[in-house]
């Protein structure tokens, strides 16, 4: 059995038998885990408060061969998000980002970008009060491209024009993007903002870029989760369950 020391996000927790729960973590080391903490339920846990969802931890685990669950040695809090946890909309924001991590994260494959981005979104919900809407338009963009399932709108995928300067992309039914030459059939012109917003999201921190867009219009606010929506529905192949009101 090996010991693994690494930082880790909470992303949820089950329970498990009568005195046990399973936390699902994103670690920085080995990507998404599933981890067994021992008496986690009971009164006096030796793990506290550090498995409460978003949290982030100082997290010690023991890793056994061919086993899909590690066991939890240790799990120290880094910092807390008690406040947003506490908060019904930002709990939504936060099972919503939960469950998509989960499925888009391969288990036990460390990705540092993967990492860090989640980590600097729950951060953004904290100083971007009222526009958890544009954290969670980053968030989702950013998953998907680091997936690679997000186009790069700065070009026309055909022709390699520069899109963007004068010129928005027209994403066809498979959201390729085209300049207004090469597009073919039903397409979606992006606005100028929706375009802004999304070559943006490769160059801001999503705190900065919250407050960078927090006077964007309905529409343009509208066609951006549209897009990640469709996206995400379609690689999932379903429509996430945490998907409601305050995540749109
Ligand atoms: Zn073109």
């Amino acid at each position: 059995m090996a010991l693994v020391n690494t930082e880790a996000i909470v992303l949820r927790t089950y329970n498990l038998a009568e005195a046990d729960r399973i936390a699902l973590c994103l670690t920085r080391s080995s990507g998404l885990v599933r981890a067994v903490a021992k008496g986690a339920r009971r009164m006096k846990s030796r793990f506290g408060a550090a498995l409460e969802p978003f949290t982030l931890i100082k997290l010690a685990f023991y890793e056994k061969e061919n086993r899909e669950l590690v066991a939890v040695s240790s799990a120290e809090i880094i910092k807390s998000h008690f406040n947003l946890a506490a908060q019904v909309e930002t709990s939504q924001v936060l099972a919503y980002m939960g469950e998509l991590v989960a499925e888009f994260a391969p288990p036990h494959e460390a990705n540092e970008k993967l990492f860090r981005m989640v980590a600097a979104c729950v951060e953004a919900l904290e100083t971007s009060a009222g526009r958890a809407d544009l954290v969670l338009r980053y968030f989702e963009v950013w998953l998907l491209r680091l997936a690679g399932l997000f186009p790069d709108v700065r070009f026309c995928a055909d022709c390699g024009v520069r899109l963007g300067e004068g010129e928005t992309a027209n994403l066809d039914v498979e959201v390729k993007p085209h300049c207004q030459k090469c597009s073919r059939g039903p397409a979606t012109r992006l606005s100028m903002e929706t375009q802004q917003m999304l070559v943006a999201t490769q160059r801001l921190p999503p705190a900065e870029f919250a407050a960078g867009f927090k006077e964007i219009s309905e529409q343009s606010g509208a066609q951006l989760s549209e897009l990640t929506h469709r996206l995400i529905v379609r690689a999932l192949e379903r429509r996430p369950r945490t998907l409601v009101a305050a995540t749109q």
